[in-house]
């Protein structure tokens, strides 16, 4: 039987709709292939649902994503709606969608590509083979947490407050999230805290232990999360999957995602408890090259790849778009941003057409 997935599509601002139309061919070309059949809804958001709409995220865009398996997302800003007011911001709709969705989980991956090694600023030792995966818990801990604000002390003095909090089960539904990642990639989970001096950790500490129980086929790990920061630039290799709350996640998935150099090329994932999940790359609206073709598809490209892992539980179909991704690579194509001596310039467009013919080639 022929399966069967619905896909929002929220090509968004600036280079969006160009890598998005590259990531929705190659998503067919894919499917072609396969005994699956992918259809679409287009929605606004961000600047240009402001443009049409007079908001960045409008109710109909939320419902057509509420209603379908999975959501892709290309990127929204540009400096045409920088000065309005916070409300009615493209990223006002970001936050909108990811807490109307309910999406308390971001997958951020960090894979080296070898062919783009020398793009990072690591040694090339250090770096060859990477492939880390970060699980950020992202509605919860100090971002959220209460009493917060700038308040006025009795003495007349103004005092800053956050508050880092975590309920079991917020703690137990992130953890649950990362044991299942890493049992989808290398099989060993290391969950970052700050137990040693955070109660809020040691809680955190405790459940992840506790979670272990039922995922006897997954190799735990800790560490307080200024080691962890050591090791991810001194020894990267010896992560698989990384499990962390949201400020230290915050951090730490930045800091890996460096490791690889290349903002064109890191997709992201973000999930709820049953709804849909959004896909998305992890760089902006790039306004600076937007309508120029230039923009690099790829991590739009493995963001569809992500979505079909993590969001429709199509892990082989995510393979064969990841390996053809790789084979572009091999074969010497580079968008600007990741262009190097001796390589063959292509645009956004040039780039598509290359993956949709190799796709076609791989039989
Ligand atoms: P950016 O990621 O858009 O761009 C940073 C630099 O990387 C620019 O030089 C850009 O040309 C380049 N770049 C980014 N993606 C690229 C790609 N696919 N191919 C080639 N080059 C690429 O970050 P920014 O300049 O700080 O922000 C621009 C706009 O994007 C702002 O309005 C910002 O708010 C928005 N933004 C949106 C998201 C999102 O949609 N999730 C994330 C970050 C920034």
């Amino acid at each position: 039987m022929t399966k069967q997935h619905h896909i929002t599509l929220l090509p968004g601002d600036g280079i969006g709709p160009e890598i998005m139309s590259v990531a929705v061919e190659v998503l067919k070309a894919i499917a072609s292939k396969h005994d699956q059949e992918f259809t679409f809804t287009e929605a606004l958001i961000g600047g240009a649902a402001i443009d049409e709409t007079g908001e960045p995220l409008p109710a109909e865009t939320l419902e057509a994503c509420r209603k379908s398996d999975a959501v892709l997302l290309a990127a929204i800003g540009g400096y045409k709606w920088d000065n309005l007011p916070r409300q009615q911001r493209p990223e006002t709709g970001l936050l909108g969608m990811r807490a109307g969705l309910g999406l308390f989980a971001n997958l951020r991956p960090a894979t080296i590509l070898p062919q783009l090694i020398d793009a990072s600023s690591l040694k090339r030792e250090v770096v060859e083979g990477v492939d880390i995966m970060v699980v950020r818990e992202l509605t919860g801990g100090i971002y959220f947490g209460q009493p917060k604000g700038i308040f006025e002390t009795e003495t007349g003095e103004q005092r800053g407050v956050n508050t880092m909090a975590y309920s079991v089960g917020e703690i137990d539904r992130i953890a649950k999230v990362g044991f299942e990642t890493a049992q989808k990639r290398g099989g060993k989970l290391c969950s970052v805290d700050k137990a040693n001096v955070l109660d809020v950790s040691q809680l955190w500490r405790d459940r992840v232990t506790a979670i272990a129980q039922d995922y006897s086929d997954v190799e735990l790990s800790h560490l307080y999360v200024d080691n962890a920061a050591m090791q991810l630039v001194r020894a990267p290799k010896q992560f698989d999957t990384i499990v962390t709350g949201n400020l230290f996640g915050d951090i730490l998935s930045d800091a890996a995602a460096m490791l690889t150099g290349s903002i064109g090329m890191l997709p992201s994932a973000s999930l709820g408890t049953d709804g849909p999940g959004v896909f998305e790359p992890v760089h902006g609206s790039a306004p600076d090259i937007a309508g120029q073709d230039k923009a690099n598809p790829l991590a739009q490209v493995l963001s569809v790849a992500m979505m079909l892992r993590y969001g429709l539980d199509e892990p082989d179909v995510a393979s064969e778009i990841e390996t053809v991704v790789n084979q572009v690579l091999d074969r010497g194509y580079r968008t600007g941003d990741i262009m190097s001596p001796g390589m063959k310039a292509v645009g956004c467009k040039e780039m598509g057409e290359v993956l949709i013919k190799l796709i076609m080639d791989n039989g």
